[in-house]
């Protein structure tokens, strides 16, 4: 291992501020002594151009792109990976012979957890960013049936048009008998929205499925807590979040493995759960 890090990594967004990615990173970089270093680089929209410029003449190993960025990023990389291209939007930037790539890693993030499951119907609560990544990544295992509901109906028909999925109203989303339900919503993440729960416990009973929450910070929301008291399984967002960091570490360093469950551990730590 070089004695310095001589590879530059980081992730851009705005504000970036809540982000645990720096010190993920940085912890993987030394547990596989990797000389890489990887920061944070908060850049607002009208910067854009100017940071995909200094990417290429510093030049920038590789790096993540989050919230406000994923979609308008890719006109400035060479080429997007057929996930990627498959929901407009990427969250990884590498190089590959020369040339700059995006890729969506959280779709393989948002997988992971789901490794060897198959579900009949599931219901998606949200139609933001993320929902984007968890349709994708449930067109990809082969689910037959999957309904979008979204406070904002418009937004839920919009998805729903764009993966050849179905739409509900929101007032409406007790009725499916799905036996996947995915919160990709922000209700019940902490802060202000931590005491919101957006699907009921009695909309859960005298049926089984898994509840997976994507939001991780409190682990047991207010969703999951419903779930449970259901006889239902649960995921939360915790592992969606290490499987991400842990497909774009591979992508950066052709290949090498984030261990997984010392990963895990790192993460929860960082996050104070
Ligand atoms: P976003 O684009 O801002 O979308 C937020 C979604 O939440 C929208 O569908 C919004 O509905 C809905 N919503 C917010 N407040 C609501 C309320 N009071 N009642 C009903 N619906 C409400 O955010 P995002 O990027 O998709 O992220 C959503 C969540 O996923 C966040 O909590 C984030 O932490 C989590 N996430 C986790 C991971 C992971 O790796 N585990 C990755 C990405 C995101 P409207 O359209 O009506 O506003």
């Amino acid at each position: 291992m070089a004695r310095y890090p001589s590879k530059l990594y980081g992730i851009t967004g705005f504000p970036l501020g809540h982000s645990i990615s720096p010190a993920l990173q940085n912890w993987a970089f030394q547990e596989r002594r990797f000389p890489g270093v990887y920061l944070a680089w908060p850049e607002p929209p009208e910067k854009l151009g100017a940071f995909f410029q200094a990417v290429r003449t510093l030049p920038v190993s590789g790096g993540n792109i989050t919230i406000p960025h994923k979609e308008a990023s890719i006109k400035y990389l060479d080429h997007v990976s057929a996930r990627a291209k498959s929901i407009g939007a990427v969250n990884t930037f590498f190089w590959r012979d020369g040339e700059l790539w995006g890729d969506n890693t959280d779709i393989t993030g948002f997988l992971g957890p789901l490794k060897g499951r198959s579900f009949k119907s599931a219901l998606i609560l949200g139609a933001g960013g993320a929902a984007r990544a968890v349709i994708a990544g449930l067109k990809e295992i082969g689910t037959p049936e999957i309904i979008i509901t979204n406070r904002t109906f418009a937004k839920a028909q919009e998805l729903a048009a764009f993966f050849g999925a179905e739409a509900l109203p929101w007032d409406e989303r007790g009725k499916p008998r799905a036996d996947l339900i995915v919160n990709a919503t922000s209700m019940g993440m902490s802060g202000r929205q931590e005491d919101q729960n957006p699907y009921e416990e009695s909309w859960m009973r005298g049926r089984e499925g898994l509840a997976y929450d994507i939001v991780y910070n409190p682990p047991q929301t207010l969703f999951l807590k419903a779930a449970e008291a259901s006889g239902w399984k649960t995921e939360n967002g915790l592992a969606m979040f290490v499987g991400q960091a842990r497909a774009a570490f591979a992508l950066w360093t052709e290949g090498l493995e984030m261990p997984r469950e010392a990963a895990m551990q790192k993460a929860a730590g960082l996050l104070g759960l």
